[in-house]
């Protein structure tokens, strides 16, 4: 089995600030608190797209962000959202924690899946208003988006075939035109395999290309041909059907080609797929290229000379190749594999560590704390005395006075560092 993989980092977009404003009118000095609120980060979203087939893409770009929503404003004017990132992958690629492997989403069916959430927007000062604080002069910040290194899997099968007789330069064509070799993971049988490489033709624009080997050689009477090998031939939507035309080893190439196709007849899975007839090896003759033109041309197949050594003509083949390959329909439907179910650890909310570091500080630590140190304006009183209510709810002193905290003694919650007042 041929894996593809890439790993990638997905940031969705902060949440807007909360404005802090206050209604104005004529003749009416103090109005009441008018800031509305931030818009939302936007969610990185992944999306299954039959029309891709690799994961090329994402060895060239590695790092994907989302929109951060618009700062609130006065009058009660709502941020705008940030919009969303939506990522195309491969039906049936898995996402993969980049720590711990879990996978997070197989992404076989149709549903949009958000993997990474965008931040809240921040409260505009026109909710703090209370009947003992009228001139609220705090809003709180947005909220940081989601963010986090990924793993991409996906299980390569060729979308288009190489064949013809050994030598005529199969895997020196495969060679030229693929930019990557996948990764081979545990390949199930032992006589025929089959060698793959991803072309990449720009961006969303890839496939995979199969050497298939012994496809002339009585393979389709099916000696050695293990499941894994066969998935490939059948997931083929096109051939390359490559021919020595240069007479070098004293091969005719028409009769070749007949021959060629007489065994893929006995594939009946292989017959009726579209060609592009390879004349290769033209760079040292091609005495045989007319008569083989002709056939091609009863047959309808296009064809195009090249040499696979020299790498003349490849461009144009490669070219006709995505074409032709972007019309066709995929061969077989994806079918999704079990997964075994290993869910992510649910953080409960609002738990928290204390630990201590070399110079005796207490480090305190939790999701939610982060969030909450984050949203807090600590160049506003209010602001600060808010924070300081909800650590005490959730009981932090309580568990610094249990750890023996004393006065004067630093205490770090993420950005932020005090020092501890009895
Ligand atoms: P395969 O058996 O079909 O995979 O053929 P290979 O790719 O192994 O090629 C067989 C031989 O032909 C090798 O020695 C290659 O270097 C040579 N060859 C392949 N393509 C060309 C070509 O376009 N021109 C020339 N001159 N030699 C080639
Ligand atoms: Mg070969």
């Amino acid at each position: 089995m041929f894996i593809d993989s890439a790993r990638i980092h997905i940031k969705a977009g902060r949440g807007g600030d909360g404005a802090i404003a206050f209604h104005r009118e004529k003749y009416l000095p103090s109005g009441g608190p008018d800031g509305g609120d931030g818009g939302r980060g936007g969610n990185i979203v992944f999306v299954a797209d039959d029309n891709l087939a690799t994961l090329m893409d994402f060895r060239y770009k590695k790092k994907y962000a989302a929109e951060n929503g618009q700062n609130g404003a006065g009058k009660r004017c709502s941020g705008k959202k940030g919009q969303d990132l939506v990522i195309r992958v491969p039906r049936g690629t898995l996402i993969r924690s980049a720590e711990n492997g879990y996978i997070i989403k197989d992404l076989s069916d149709d549903t949009p899946f958000i993997a990474a959430k965008g931040g809240k927007g921040g409260w505009g000062n026109q909710h703090f208003a209370t009947p003992t604080r009228q001139t609220p002069r705090f809003a709180k910040a947005g909220l940081p988006g989601e963010e986090f290194d990924i793993r991409l899997e996906l299980k390569l099968l060729a979308d288009v075939g190489l064949v013809g007789f050994p030598n005529v330069g199969k895997s020196t064509l495969l060679s030229m035109i693929s930019a990557a070799r996948p990764k081979i993971a545990n390949y199930h049988f032992t006589t025929l395999v089959p060698n793959l490489g991803v072309v990449y033709m720009g961006e969303g624009s890839s496939f995979v290309a199969a050497d298939i080997p012994g496809i002339i050689e009585g393979a389709s009477e099916g000696a050695g041909l293990g499941f894994e090998f066969l998935r490939h031939i059948d997931r083929c939507r096109l051939l390359l059907h490559v021919i020595d035309v240069s007479g070098s080893e004293g091969r005719n190439p028409a009769e070749d080609f007949e021959k060629v196709m007489l065994e893929l007849r006995n594939y009946s899975t292989l017959a009726t797929r579209p060609q592009i007839v390879v004349a290769n090896k033209s760079d040292i003759g091609s005495d045989g290229l007319e008569e083989l033109q002709k056939l091609c041309e009863e047959h309808g197949f296009p064809i195009y000379p090249i040499s696979a050594a020299t790498g003349e003509g490849v461009k144009e083949l490669m070219g006709a190749t995505w074409e032709l390959l972007r019309t066709l329909p995929p061969v077989t439907v994806y079918e999704p594999e079990e997964i075994p179910a290993e869910p992510l650890p649910d953080p409960t909310e609002r738990a928290f560590t204390i630990k201590r570091n070399d110079h005796g500080d207490y480090i305190v630590e939790g999701a939610w704390l982060e969030h909450l140190v984050n949203s807090t304006n600590f160049g506003d009183y209010e602001s600060l005395t808010h924070m300081q209510t909800i650590l005490r709810k959730a009981g932090v002193f309580d568990a610094l006075e249990e750890r023996g905290v004393e006065e004067g003694d630093i205490v770090a919650i993420y950005d932020l560092e005090f020092e501890y007042i009895k």
